[in-house]
């Protein structure tokens, strides 16, 4: 027995029907703890080298982490990771809900998945019992619509998690869909499930975990929650959630605008998260165990149809929004209902859809061959082209490879305002005046994503303390502000971003309630002692994450052929076009500050000038690769 743990892995080979189930090894957990620091070993030391991502060989892998599904605030986060149909390396994506509480419930830390079933099929997991179980009926449906009937059909008591159409038909930016509105979005990890023939995962749990002392567990999770809501961020945070942000955004020339084209828009208040509450909330929605519940789940009405949908949070309002020029909170709120139906990123699709219609305003996309003209602005052709890219019908069959494969068969110069880095499409901050959340996203392992770092209120606020984001984004904003960090000096807080930010994902419990709400980091040592007995301090913990840079990186060099400086590049939009006006007009990084702020990144990492971990940092961490 391993406390704070369920205690097995469970394997699943959908071409043999073959269920394993072997106990989960003491050294995995003394080293890599759990969730993200599972996936990132497995993935490194059982992916066959060079397999491509639809291969039935590719694992995907679920775990979940030591304090997931305890009694304290926010832990039930379930972690994912595979290789990446969208960058070709690694790949995880991060979900809330109650799906991995309940698989741990069930018995088990991880799941590997590996081989591809013979026919549309289902996972069914009901504790000891797994079964593979025949899903044509669902299959061809939408995420909710699908959770929903397996709910009639099964239970209530079971979690389910599903992939939309867009999985089905491999589209690189397929998610994963949970509760009605969670989604492990990015990296294409739905598409890879699709590629299983698995339509669905249910589980159930009545197990319970071993907890090493349990009483100090319930002091130190009551105090938790006592101390969380005594927070200014409680109540000043959760009501809007992230989308709360949306303003400052804008304000301070973050918000992208017409495929980044701009960096603020004049419509703002009209899609910012006091709009979310005045025109669609109905409830808050929370995940598993939290008292800050970050989802507003409310009720959408547009020309075309209604529709009730989780969100729209601040990432799907900028880029489903703005980026695309839409302005009515409805219309944004019904996209991101789509989207969540058919299985798409609303991240990556939002950038997509702006890219679209950047190529169709630049006349690189034609009326023939997309089928109808399209525009910013439009909410009726962003609907269009959203089931044309989950169906991979005509020009949707293009755009579903993202927006780096897109621009490649689109030719004609449209890479330059191809928006990813690795081929993951940027989230919904414009960093031209940002150098250290530009780097941030520019060296993340699987890509332009922001849970791997946010330092975009340092940027702006000159500051170098990772952490509470209200404190770095409160007080008066100069409108006229220019990025008070210097581009060399960025480093040392990005690093600590990129460290801390993902260490939640190896826990198992969401980071907002650090990041947005202020809970100091201590305890999370408190309570991890109190459930696996084991003192294990937040620069340890701080430290496996850094370890896990190192060795994704290496998955990376081994998987992507030619990896290095070169795939650590913005867009190029963001070193060559200036921004146009607003707060941040004729602002922009040119390539040779690009330059140093990698090479003093490396530094600082341990690569060489390449990017490439140095044997010695590879020793230094222990990574016998
Ligand atoms: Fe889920 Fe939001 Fe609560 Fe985090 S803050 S656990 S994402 S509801």
């Amino acid at each position: 027995m391993i406390y704070g743990y369920a205690g097995t892995i469970l394997r699943i080979n959908l071409s043999t029907n073959k269920i394993v189930k072997t106990p989960l090894k003491k050294e995995l957990v003394e080293e890599y703890v759990g969730g993200r620091g599972f996936t990132a070993k497995i993935l490194y030391d059982e992916n066959p080298p060079n397999v491509h991502p639809f291969s039935p060989e590719n694992i995907f892998i679920v775990a979940m982490g030591p304090l997931s599904g305890h009694m304290l605030p926010s832990s039930g986060k379930t972690h994912f990771a595979t290789k990446s149909p969208a960058t070709g390396g690694y790949g995880d994506s991060n979900m809330g809900g109650h799906f991995g509480v309940t698989m741990k419930y069930a018995g088990y830390d991880v799941m590997i998945i590996d081989g591809k079933a013979e026919k549309h099929s289902y996972i069914l997991i009901n504790d000891d019992d797994v079964k593979i179980v025949d899903a044509e009926k669902y299959w061809g449906r939408g995420s909710a619509e699908v959770e929903e009937a397996m709910k009639k059909d099964l239970g209530e008591d079971y979690q389910i998690l599903t992939i939309g159409p867009a999985g089905e038909n491999l589209v690189n930016f397929a998610c994963i869909s949970h509760d009605f509105g969670r989604q492990a979005g990015r990296i294409g990890i739905g598409a890879v499930l699709g590629s299983k023939n698995i339509k669905a995962i249910a589980v159930k749990g009545t197990k319970g975990i071993p907890v090493f002392d349990p009483e100090l567990l319930l002091e130190k999770g009551k105090k938790m929650y006592g101390d969380l809501r005594k927070k200014p961020g409680f109540t000043g945070w959760t009501p809007q959630g992230t989308a709360g942000i949306t303003d400052w955004c804008n304000n301070v020339g973050a918000l992208p605008t017409r495929n980044f084209q701009k960096s603020n828009c004049d419509y703002a208040e009209k899609i910012n998260g006091e709009a979310v509450l005045k025109e669609l909330k109905i409830t808050d929605k929370g995940c598993f165990s939290c008292p800050t519940p970050c989802g507003k789940y409310g009720h959408a009405k547009t020309k075309i149809g209604d529709a009730y949908v989780e969100g729209p949070e601040y990432e799907t309002l900028s880029l489903l929004g703005s980026n695309c020029d839409i302005s009515n909170i409805h219309d944004i709120a019904y996209l991101n209902y789509i989207c969540d139906e058919l299985g798409l990123d609303t991240c990556s699709a939002g950038v997509v859809l702006s890219f679209a219609f950047e190529c169709f305003e630049k006349g690189l996309l034609t009326k023939e061959d997309v089928g109808m003209e399209v525009s910013f602005g439009d909410f009726e052709s962003a609907v269009y082209l959203l089931r044309q890219i989950a169906e991979r019908k005509g020009i949707g069959n293009v755009l579903a490879e993202g927006v780096r494969g897109a621009a490649a068969t689109i030719g004609k110069g449209s890479d330059q305002f191809a928006i990813h880095v690795k081929g993951l499409e940027w989230t919904g901050y414009e960093s031209r005046n940002a150098p250290g959340m530009m780097l941030g996203y520019m060296t993340a392992d699987i890509g332009a994503h922001h849970g791997r770092c946010w330092v975009l209120g340092n940027d702006v606020a000159g500051s170098a303390v990772v952490g509470n984001v209200n404190d770095l984004i409160s007080g008066e904003q100069n409108a006229n502000f220019l990025p008070k960090a210097k581009h060399e000096n960025v480093v040392p807080i990005v690093l600590k971003s990129q460290h801390i930010r993902p260490a939640f994902d190896i826990i198992g419990t969401c980071r907002l309630q650090f990041m947005e709400i202020g809970l100091e980091t201590s305890y999370y040592e408190e309570v991890f002692y109190a459930i696996t007995g084991r003192k294990f301090s937040w620069v340890e913990l701080e430290r496996l994450s850094e370890k896990l840079w190192h060795l994704n990186r290496m998955y990376n060099v081994r998987e992507i052929e030619g990896f290095g400086r070169k795939f650590d590049y913005p867009p190029k939009r963001f070193y060559t076009e200036p921004i146009p006006d607003g707060p941040n007009k004729g602002h922009f990084i040119e390539l040779e500050a690009i330059e140093e702020m990698l090479d003093h990144y490396y530094d600082g990492r341990g690569w060489d000038c390449n990017g490439i971990p140095t044997s010695d940092t590879l020793v230094k961490f222990g990574l016998n690769l």
